[in-house]
């Protein structure tokens, strides 16, 4: 017999972090009316990984197609808005530049707008490219308004920044509400099919005995069953993205709540400012080739804007993947599955994806092969894909030191080598039909970066010179003047019904 010989009635999550209240939340409200009993197996004493508070804009439509209120997840998670992230000091020292969620430009003609501007730049007749960035002028002014119904001309998104342990627990909340099932206790033992290898049942310290069809392994960096049971190979990145430790730090908040997340390029690492509405989410991502913990610590400790809440806390990871995601009647799905650094908030993102994939491909019956081959190359795309974006902040750097010149120097993954070269022979970007990081974020980081387009579509040369820059001119003053007539940040949550409101939760 192959693996997934009977029908999938029962759904096992092991863990209850991020990735396991999401999955809970997502299954039962998407799969419930199959009939599906689901239960989470989580340990107090374990605990969570409890940091991941930035998020991108896919969180707003996988909050949509669950039916979960916007604001009131704000409310409850403290949360404020994320209009994109500030790199600081990435290109050269002094260097400063947004990653926003949404286009640059309007349409001016036959090509795409970043064709116009790297004419007109290449003649010295344009603003920095920002400058044509509803949600970058917005977040540099600290303001924010959601998009306007039907203003498409410069459409962008937005995201959240929110408290992760507040997060997880509302989900928790939900989840039991709909009748998910919630066990505590440290699981000891996993049994498993003596002639196809499935898990059939995990064991708790306690004795009990919980058995399933299928079970989603969301035990965080343990991988208890994808890793420790399956032994699925890992495949290590470490050579591309070189930083496997961090520290972690709340600050008070002091009243500067600007709806982006900043990340501040550091000797041998950098560093993460999330504003939340309680606190400010602070953290050193490095790497111990070139750092000791008590220089990392002290770098954190000695660049907080305000008093830190409590001790840094130290975390440590190994960037890279499992090869296979869906093995036997097991998909892993957040860290348990592997780990991108957080440069890019991908990893609530990757949880989503993991999730929609695992609903769009649920076995209807049994688990079939090409179900679980499908998720893997779905899963495989992703994790490729954000791994390329982290490694172009890191490759095109101008900056002094021994880490930013190994870093300048690694070889690169052939599918990125290619997209430097043709964004800087003529401005040509990945265009992706779906999934993360499309053309604008690309702009964005490859100009952030200081890799300039040296030519462009021909077909940006349908407008002359003048009226070129005049209508440049136009799109800048109209992007300006968007901005400006937004409300400030703060005060837009507040109106909007979606100021901190703590409350117990159930778990
Ligand atoms: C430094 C750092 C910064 C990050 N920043 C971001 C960010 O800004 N944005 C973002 O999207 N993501 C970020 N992440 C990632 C994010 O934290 C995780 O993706 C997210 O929290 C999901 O974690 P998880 O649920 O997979 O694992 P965990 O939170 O570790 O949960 C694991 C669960 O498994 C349970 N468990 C484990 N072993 C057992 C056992 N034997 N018995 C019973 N239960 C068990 C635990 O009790 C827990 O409930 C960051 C991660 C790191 C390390």
């Amino acid at each position: 017999m192959g693996s997934g010989q009977h029908q999938v009635g029962k759904v096992v999550i092991v863990g209850g972090g991020t990735a396991g209240w999401m999955t809970a939340v997502a299954l039962s409200r998407m799969l419930g009316g199959t009939g599906l009993s689901i239960t989470l197996v989580e340990s107090a004493a374990i605990g969570t990984v409890g940091v991941g508070e930035a998020t991108l804009p896919q969180i707003r439509h996988f909050n949509r197609r669950l039916g979960l209120d916007e604001r009131e997840m704000m409310a409850r998670t403290a949360a404020t808005i994320k209009l994109g992230i500030e790199f600081r000091d990435w290109g050269k020292v002094g260097d400063r530049y947004i990653h926003p969620f949404g286009k640059h430009g309007e349409t001016l003609g036959q090509a795409d707008f970043i064709h116009y501007w790297a004419r007109a730049n290449a003649a010295g007749n344009a603003a920095p490219v920002g400058e044509y960035s509803v949600p970058i002028m917005a977040a540099w002014q600290g303001r924010f308004e959601p998009p306007r119904d039907g203003d498409d001309r410069q459409p962008y998104d937005y995201a959240f920044q929110f408290d992760a342990g507040l997060y997880a627990a509302w989900l928790a909340d939900l989840a039991q509400g709909d009748g998910v099932a919630r066990r505590e206790g440290r699981i000891v033992d996993v049994r498993q099919d003596g002639e196809t290898g499935d898990v059939t049942a995990i064991v708790l310290e306690s004795g009990k005995v919980i058995e399933g069809d299928l079970f989603v392994d969301c035990s965080g960096f343990r991988s208890l069953l994808i890793g420790d049971v399956f032994e699925t190979p890992f495949e290590d990145w470490s050579h591309w993205l070189p930083c496997n430790r961090a520290f972690a730090v709340p600050c008070a908040n002091g009243g500067d709540n600007g709806p982006y997340t900043r990340a501040t390029a550091r000797e041998a690492g950098w560093q993460w400012r999330i504003p939340l509405q309680h606190r400010i989410g602070n953290g050193l991502v490095y790497c111990d080739a070139f750092w000791d913990d008590e220089t990392a610590r002290s770098i954190l400790m000695d660049n907080l804007e305000s008093e830190a809440g409590s001790d840094p806390r130290p975390l440590r990871f190994r960037t890279g993947r499992r090869r296979s995601l869906w093995h036997s009647n097991c998909v892993a799905i957040g860290l348990s599955g592997g780990f991108l650094e957080p440069l890019e908030s991908t990893s609530i993102d990757l949880i989503q994806s993991g999730i929609l994939n695992l609903v769009d491909l649920f076995p209807t019956d049994r688990i079939q092969e090409a179900d679980r081959r499908e998720y893997n190359r779905l899963m495989d795309l992703e994790f490729a894909r954000i791994r390329d974006f982290l490694v172009l902040h890191y490759v095109a750097n101008q900056r002094e030191g021994e880490f930013w010149r190994a870093m300048r120097e690694m070889k690169l993954p052939d599918s990125l080598e290619a997209k430097i070269a043709d964004f800087r022979s003529r401005a040509m970007l990945p265009d992706y039909s779906e999934g993360l990081f499309q053309a604008p974020s690309w702009i964005s980081v490859f100009l952030g970066q200081n890799i300039v387009p040296e030519g462009w579509d021909p077909r940006a040369g349908d407008l002359s010179d003048e009226d070129l820059a005049v209508r440049l001119a136009k799109v800048r003053e109209r992007v300006v003047q968007h901005a400006k007539a937004m409300p400030e940040h703060l005060a837009w949550i507040r109106k909007a019904g979606a100021g901190f409101q703590a409350t117990s939760a159930r778990r």
